[in-house]
């Protein structure tokens, strides 16, 4: 039942544990989504209902696990976590969904990697809480039907487009989209994560982490923790902003937060493509990353930057990648406009 995202190094998964907000007061940023959130809860225990299936979606460390504990600390429900990935068989969630007990909260990350098989178990589950098993096998095959306690699923996915409608219907709480962060809200996480890991860290290397963290607060937390590495080995009582730029530069995290393999598919883009439009298969394999991870990890940031664009014909990079890479621009991707 572990999250068995690949992306996410083990050090990262205990570094997020670490830093996880404990309250509301503590999540910064995504006012929206909490405010929605507070009221469905709050309405709910008035009710005294459990609170209805919920979705987030949005690029990976925006906090969606997050949300779905704080849910359950609010409530205080259980929650029960796993991942589309490593629901294999129809009997891995029929052993979950029968160990729930009332109340409970299961988190599905990853949902968009559920089988379809697993799905259409899951729907009657979340609809009128009833879980139907067949036995045996041929003519003699019967299905019987359990009766699960009220719970709420909370699903994740950083690809919402590739859930199919039936599932997406099901979260009858409401869909929430997570953003990126402003600078301002990564500068607050910052000094938050600094205070709990006991960094003295100056106002002006906040501002150098933050620059350089893609808006998202798991890169925040992980790049602050590799500043401390060097100011420690650099024997510095404090992280200064000088210290702070050396730890990222040598890490290759330039002052907008590209790391060597998001240069290298625009580099790819411009020099071998012309600066495209080149099809997402053409990129993965002349930059030997797998497409899921082009897609999911490096683009979301890039499309944020407005370095990149998705058209129907392929990516493009735009006049502004040119200038951050140092490539003259000479309009070629004029069908942009
Ligand atoms: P996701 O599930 O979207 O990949 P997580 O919920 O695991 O992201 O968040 C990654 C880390 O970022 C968490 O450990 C947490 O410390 C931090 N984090 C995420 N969102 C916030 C926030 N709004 N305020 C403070 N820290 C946050």
């Amino acid at each position: 039942m572990a999250i068995t995202d690949p992306k996410i190094a083990q050090d990262d998964r205990s570094l997020d544990q670490t830093l996880r907000p404990k309250g509301w007061a503590e999540y910064i940023g995504q006012e929206m989504v909490k405010k929605n959130l507070k009221i469905l809860i709050q309405a709910a225990q008035e009710r005294n209902e459990p609170v209805e299936h919920l979705l987030f979606y949005g690029p990976a460390g925006l906090g969606k696990t997050t949300l779905a504990h704080l849910i359950s600390k609010e409530l205080r429900s259980q929650v029960k976590v796993t991942s589309g990935p490593a629901i294999e068989k129809v009997g891995d969630l029929a052993s979950i969904l029968t160990n729930l007990s009332p109340g409970d909260i299961l988190f599905i990350d990853e949902v968009h990697r559920l089988n379809k098989l697993i799905e259409e178990i899951l729907y009657p589950a979340l609809e009128s809480r009833s879980l139907d098993i067949i036995i045996g096998k041929g003519p003699s095959a019967r299905t019987i039907q359990l009766e699960l306690p009220p719970f709420t699923l909370i699903a994740a996915t950083t690809r919402i487009a590739l859930l199919s409608a039936p599932l997406r219907s099901r979260f009858s709480g409401g869909t929430f989209r997570l953003d990126f962060y402003s600078e301002n809200e990564i500068e607050k996480i910052i000094e938050r994560s600094a205070k709990i890991l006991g960094i003295n860290i100056e106002k002006g290397a906040v501002k150098e982490v933050a620059k350089r963290s893609r808006f998202t607060p798991r890169v925040a937390n992980r790049l602050l923790k590799r500043c401390r590495d060097f100011a420690q080995v650099e024997k510095s009582q404090s992280l200064t902003q000088d210290l702070a730029v050396r730890a990222l530069d040598l890490l290759e995290i330039d002052p907008l937060g590209l790391e060597g393999t998001d240069r290298m598919i625009l580099n790819v883009i411009i020099s071998k493509f012309g600066g495209g439009p080149v099809g997402l298969q053409t990129l993965a394999a002349a930059t030997s990353e797998e497409k899921e991870t082009i897609e999911e990890v490096y683009e979301p940031y890039l499309m944020q930057l407005g370095f990149l664009e998705r058209t129907p014909r392929g990516r493009v990079a735009t006049g502004r990648a040119y200038q951050h890479l140092g490539h003259s621009f000479s309009g070629q991707s004029a069908f942009l406009s």
